[in-house]
């Protein structure tokens, strides 16, 4: 495969709401979607991003809130602990932002790229980020978790990207709003 063809896919996309693959043996070609992946999510000022985004629907994230990068395989939510509202944004769901009560405390099990188990504990930002990317991985997304004003908002938003000449490319704005895009 050419990972350099991997695009971010866009709400609408059927990939996005398919649940992905468990990654039963870690591949190469593993490893060179984890790397597109972040040089991705870096270009779009993301902090995580899940395969699906991607196109590629098996298991697989990538994390970077700024205190180190995570390439994950599998990853799996083994332990939760309070609760948290962080407003969220997602790179495939441009212009939108949701709050999402997670929890606040998790602890994750999954594989790294050599096939070894880990273990990540994660809380606060790291933890709704974790949280987020594992929700793709389930076929879920923020719009989701949309109250009744979210949806009206999600309503204009997904008119206006209807009516966006396919060319154009989304305002500066939506990507460097200061949003978590992830
Ligand atoms: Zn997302």
């Amino acid at each position: 495969m050419d990972t350099t063809t991997l695009k971010i896919r866009i709400l609408g996309d059927p990939v996005l709401r398919r649940k992905a693959a468990c990654v039963k043996k870690v591949t190469a070609e593993h490893c060179e979607i984890l790397k597109e992946m972040c040089r991705l999510m870096y270009e779009s000022s993301g902090i995580g991003l899940a395969a699906p985004q991607v196109g590629i629907s098996e298991a697989m994230i990538v994390v970077d809130i700024g205190s180190g990068l995570y390439k994950l395989i599998n990853p799996r939510v083994i332990k939760r602990e309070g609760h948290q509202a962080i407003e969220e944004g997602c790179l495939s769901v441009p212009g939108i932002s949701i709050k999402v009560k997670r929890a606040k405390k998790i602890l994750l099990s999954a594989i790294d790229e050599t096939g070894s188990p880990v273990t990540v504990k994660a809380e606060d930002l790291l933890a709704c980020v974790f949280q987020h990317e594992i929700g793709h991985l389930q076929g879920k997304l923020i719009v989701d978790y949309a109250n009744f004003f979210d949806k009206i908002k999600i309503a204009k938003k997904m008119k206006s990207l209807k009516e966006r000449p396919k060319s154009a490319a989304l305002p500066k704005a939506q990507t460097k709003s200061g949003k978590l895009q992830l």
